[in-house]
């Protein structure tokens, strides 16, 4: 039988180790796997590559389609992106899913609740588009992306994920009770995509209130979906609920191509002490397993590292470095445990994912009428809003545009402002036709250019209606 070839990619610091023992208990399964070692991260970054992953990766990637990969170390702040990033993006792995579960001898104030759950992350939207402006020198801007392709694909995997898992529920976490249009997506997708799966119990839950929820009571949880900056935060904080991020697996799925990993970093101060607890880049080798359909090879080293556990051998991250197991130590006794079975902790049978078909058409849902009534035009001022606004009205007197409100950061300023804001220097000046009716963006545009002679203006929005609704929500305070 031919080897089944996997890009393996050894990553920073704690990397390598634990890497190396997901490889060396992988191959001990018996399982056939043609490693194909290839880099990324900080020593792509020291060559100058600014991406940090170079070419021969990429192709290498594009060739195995199965990543085993560790952490990637990146630069905090200004420079670099994040290679992680960079590979999630390249090969539009949208889904990331990560699963936790109460583990033998990991003792936490949740111990014997049975904790076991899964969030299910948007991988490639949202705030992790990156997708970042200076409005002015002193305010920052972030795109927050929500598409309404990218929300159909991650609720219908979240579901086909559960249903290959025998898993009972879905909740959808968000925070479109504030966010109505890009968290209000991913919910509006849910509420309407849930009833084709009627075995599987589904509800709708704000994010912050997921986060207490799964703080007192986690098992009441199976699989969260939610979207990309809300699971990248919950995700961390399921794993402390089972021991920590040593315990954390993950596999980031797109279609047709899939990268395995552990959710933590590469914890730079334990590198080479042969001290890290290796479990969780372990239990990502045993979704990849699964994902191969090597599913009786995934079971054994699952149930080997029940055993391992149950048997006493604890790392470094649970009992403290100076009395845990090693690292190597470790490795060896989970391939001693292959072929042995928990009596007390049981493994999910699963089976393969349906991968939900999705048209990769750009326009992913068409509108049947779609006008401009308006524009929000952004100006950079010093100005306070009493002397701003008269000074927009009089000079959009001859457009057909007029001033509706002024809003800073969101909330109305002008007219009426509220005294209270401590305004910065960056105003959303609102304006719509004079009688209500639709506009074109060269009205918008020749408007905001009259502006910019007498201001600066640092961005210019259309405000949409589609479909008959509004495409943009009100500042607080406007109405
Ligand atoms: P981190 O590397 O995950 O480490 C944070 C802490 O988590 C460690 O100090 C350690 O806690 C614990 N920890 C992490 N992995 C562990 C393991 N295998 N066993 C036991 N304990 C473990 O997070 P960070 O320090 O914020 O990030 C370091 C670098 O990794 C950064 O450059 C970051 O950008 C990168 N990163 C990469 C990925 C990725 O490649 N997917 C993900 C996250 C971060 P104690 O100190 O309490 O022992």
């Amino acid at each position: 039988m031919s080897k089944k070839k996997v890009t393996v990619i050894p990553g920073d610091g704690i990397g390598p180790e634990c890497v190396n023992s997901a490889v060396d208990i992988i191959n001990a399964t018996g399982v056939q796997i043609d490693w194909i070692e290839r880099h990324a991260g900080e020593r792509v970054f020291a060559q100058g590559i600014a991406s940090g992953v170079p070419q021969d990766t990429i192709d290498s990637i594009n060739e195995t389609r199965l990543v085993l990969k560790g952490p990637l170390g990146t630069p905090v702040g200004y420079g670099e992106k994040s290679a992680n990033v960079t590979l999630r993006k390249l090969f539009e792995t949208f889904a990331n899913i990560r699963p936790v579960r109460e583990l033998p001898g990991v003792v936490t104030p949740y111990s014997g609740r049975g904790i076991d759950l899964v969030v299910v992350r948007e991988n490639v939207e949202d705030l992790y588009a990156g997708i970042e402006h200076m409005q002015t020198p002193d305010v920052a801007q972030c795109l927050k992306l929500i598409s309404a392709k990218g929300s159909e694909k991650i609720i219908r995997l979240a579901f086909e994920f559960a249903r290959s898992e025998g898993r009972k529920s879905v909740a959808c976490a968000t925070k479109s009770n504030i966010m109505k249009l890009t968290e209000g997506e991913l919910k509006r997708t849910f509420e309407r995509i849930a009833p084709e799966y009627p075995e599987i119990e589904s509800w709708h839950v704000i994010i912050d209130n997921c986060a207490h929820q799964l703080v007192k009571k986690p098992e009441q949880f199976d699989v969260i979906v939610t979207t990309n900056m809300n699971g990248d935060i919950i995700s961390d904080l399921t794993s402390a609920l089972v021991g920590g991020l040593g315990f954390a697996p993950s596999a980031n799925l797109g279609s047709g191509i899939a990268i395995f990993e552990a959710v933590h970093g590469s914890a730079p101060k334990y590198a080479g002490k042969n001290v890290i607890n290796p479990t969780a880049v372990v239990l990502s080798g045993v979704m990849m397993l699964k994902y191969m359909g090597e599913f009786e090879a995934a079971e054994a080293v699952e149930h080997a590292v029940l055993v391992t556990l149950e048997q006493g051998n604890l790392m470094g991250d649970v009992v403290g470095y100076d009395k845990g197991v090693s690292t190597s130590d470790y490795t060896k006794k989970i391939i001693g445990n292959l072929g042995k079975r928990s009596s007390a902790y049981t493994v999910r049978k699963a089976k393969p994912i349906q991968f939900p078909t999705i048209s990769r058409n750009q326009v992913f849902r068409r509108a049947n009428t779609k006008e401009i009534v308006g524009g929000d035009i952004f100006v950079e001022s010093a100005l306070p809003p009493a002397e701003l606004g008269p000074s927009l009205e009089s000079i959009a007197a001859d457009s057909p545009l007029r001033l509706k409100m002024i809003s800073n950061r969101g909330t109305k300023v002008y007219p009426d402002g509220n005294a209270n804001i401590d305004c910065v220097s960056h105003h959303r000046c609102r304006f719509v036709h004079r009688d209500g009716l639709s506009v074109s963006f060269a009205d918008v545009i020749n408007l905001a250019r009259k502006i910019n002679e007498t201001h600066e203006v640092c961005h210019v929005e259309r405000l949409l209606r589609i479909d008959g609704a509004d495409g943009f929500t009100k500042a607080q305070g406007e109405d």
